[in-house]
């Protein structure tokens, strides 16, 4: 039995660039790391510290979130490659974002797991099994799955109920239907409620058989994605390397 692992973020990449999902599986580029990360890794470690606390019985208070994010700032700050928002305003916008979701998202919340890892079999055939991985934010007791954003704007709904695949999978990993998807901008919150059922896992096994043929061949190139906002030096770690059009363009094309 071969096993095939893909990791649920992986399979965004791939849709987004063929060619930068192989690099990026090969181990030929990094992304570099942004400030634009880092704001959202504070409120994530924020939210986490909550709903454990929560898990633990306890009824967290606002300062436990603007502790984690005061201290992750100074253990993270060296490790920005890219500032897009200088450090002040990075601190602002997690602390506005945190304050959203401790007073209007928390409430609606009871936790049985944070930041929780998955490993499943999605499905097998001749000899092939896909299995896929991931970490999911928030495993709420009702079943439902939460995940945050920490976007620059607010995102269209009817795009994430038509496209999203994280949805898919982590709905497939955890036997939930109720996906919800909370973008926090900037200290205004949005959620939208996504359902995915067993029509959209057969759906995604589609999708991972497809990139799973991709994987088992012995491409030395896969389709390369122009038409799209991510393929720009200031996004692609491959065009960012010297590679793709980044080796006929440059750094600085435009
Ligand atoms: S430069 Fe564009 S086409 Fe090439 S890997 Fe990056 S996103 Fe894909």
């Amino acid at each position: 039995m071969i096993e095939i692992p893909i990791r649920q973020s992986w399979l965004n990449t791939l849709s987004n660039c063929p060619e930068w999902a192989r690099q990026d599986r090969m181990g030929l580029v990094t992304q570099k790391e942004s400030s634009d990360m880092l704001r959202g890794n504070l409120v994530h470690s924020a939210i986490e510290q909550v709903g454990l606390a929560m898990m633990r019985g306890e009824d967290p208070t606002f300062d436990l979130m603007l502790g984690v994010i005061d201290d992750e700032f100074e253990q993270n700050v060296d490790a920005v490659d890219v500032w897009r928002q200088d450090h002040v305003r990075v601190i602002e916008i997690a602390r506005n974002n945190a304050f959203a979701w401790y007073e209007e998202v928390r409430p609606l919340l009871d936790p049985v797991g944070v930041e929780e890892e998955f490993r499943f079999k999605l499905d097998e055939r001749d000899g092939v099994r896909l299995v896929i991985t991931g970490t999911a934010d928030w495993h709420n007791r009702d079943g439902s799955i939460w995940d945050w954003k920490n976007p620059s704007r607010k995102y269209e709904p009817w795009e994430k109920k038509r496209w999203d695949i994280q949805s898919h999978v982590y709905c497939a990993a955890f036997g939930s239907t109720e996906f919800n998807l909370v973008a926090l901008v900037d200290g205004a919150v949005q959620r939208i409620e996504i359902e995915r059922t067993e029509a959209h896992t057969e759906a995604l096994k589609d999708l991972c058989w497809s990139a799973a043929e991709l994987l088992q061949s012995d491409l030395k190139v896969w389709p390369k994605r122009w038409g799209w906002w991510g393929c720009s030096p200031k996004w692609c770690p491959v065009w960012q390397a010297g590679e793709c059009r980044g080796k006929h363009l440059g750094p600085d094309p435009w």
